[in-house]
């Protein structure tokens, strides 16, 4: 039996050594052989030469992969699912954010042939900027309210599964890829274990505020399309309303032979009713966005180099 562990490196030179000695120590606790998939995505520091040494020292078990540029973790992620060959595959960060020890009972639990994947849950946030989880919060109000895929406030990606879920992973070959809703998607029984949020060891957040927003608006956009319908709502809202006012201003008319008044109100309503034309646009153009995106079928990520060597 072999357990895949796939482990996702951007500018992590500091956390490698101890993410590796760390992980180490369990594999010595487990009765399992171990792989590793370090995928370094671009780094601009020594995260590559670093990669190798570990290669040279462990290659009986360490594997890499490089990518020509910074393709985002979800594509590092991709890339290692597609290359693991293990009948459990895990995925990690390598800032120990994603409490190694825990591979333990995850492994005891997917022993159990009704559990498929076993995940992970971070139950507090602390060290965490108050702003973040309040946002992250409101993301997963949202797209389990309009997402036709459940989300499940705090999991990671941190998880182990089985080599069918694996597999059905990699039978959705979308290029716009959200792996928080893919791994929802593809069904299977999971059970979660929780834990107490981990600071990272070493090294920064690669993800700004900004990034985060636009990483939650891609989740909501790809997982349902509550959004493009809210353009007919509001059209049909709007328009009995109008009826409404048209009785109202007709009746009124009628009754009190009431002159032409109201133009400053009328200008807002022109403003309210442009504002929402250009909303809904720009949701169609967010989906059109992606669908351009995906029509041109490029490649998730290109790898440049791996153990190999230079690829050609
Ligand atoms: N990561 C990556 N590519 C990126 C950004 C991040 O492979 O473009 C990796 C990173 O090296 C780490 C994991 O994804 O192993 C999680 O990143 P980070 O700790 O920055 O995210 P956070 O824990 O703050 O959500
Ligand atoms: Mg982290």
């Amino acid at each position: 039996m072999l357990l895949s562990v796939i482990v996702p490196c951007y500018n992590e030179e500091k956390s490698i050594p101890l993410f590796f000695q760390e992980i180490e120590k369990i594999r010595q606790k487990m009765t399992i052989e171990f792989e590793y998939i370090f995928i370094n995505d671009g780094s601009k520091d020594q995260t590559l030469p670093i990669l190798k040494d570990l290669y040279n020292q462990n290659n009986d078990r360490v594997h890499f992969l490089s990518f020509s540029k910074n393709f985002g973790k979800e594509a590092a992620l991709y890339a290692g699912l597609q290359h693991a060959k293990g009948d459990y595959v895990t995925v990690m960060d390598v800032d120990l954010q994603d409490p190694p020890e825990l591979l333990l009972e995850m492994y005891e639990k997917i022993q159990s042939p009704d559990i498929d994947c076993v995940g992970t849950r971070r139950v507090t946030r602390t060290g965490e900027p108050i702003i973040r989880s309040f946002f992250a919060k409101l993301f997963y109000r949202i797209i389990n309210k309009i997402g036709q895929t459940e989300m499940v406030d705090g999991a990671r990606d941190f998880r182990l599964m089985t080599r069918q879920m694996v597999d059905s992973i990699l039978d959705l070959k979308e290029y716009n890829r959200f792996s928080k809703g893919i791994f929802t998607w593809v069904g299977y029984n999971t059970v979660y274990l929780d834990y107490e949020n981990r600071e990272r060891i070493a090294g920064e957040t690669s993800w700004s505020f900004f990034q985060l927003l636009s990483y939650s608006f891609d989740g909501i956009i790809n997982f349902s399309d509550t959004l493009l319908n809210l353009a007919s709502y509001i059209g049909a809202i709007s328009c009995i309303g109008s009826v409404i006012a048209t009785i109202f201003i007709i009746v009124r008319t009628m009754l009190y032979n009431d002159p032409t008044s109201g133009w400053p109100s009328l200008v807002c309503i022109i403003l309210f009713i442009g504002g929402l034309q250009l909303l809904c646009l720009g949701i169609i153009g967010k989906y059109i966005g992606k669908i351009f995106l995906e029509t041109k079928k490029r490649p998730s990520y290109i790898v440049k180099e791996d153990e190999n060597g230079l690829l050609k």
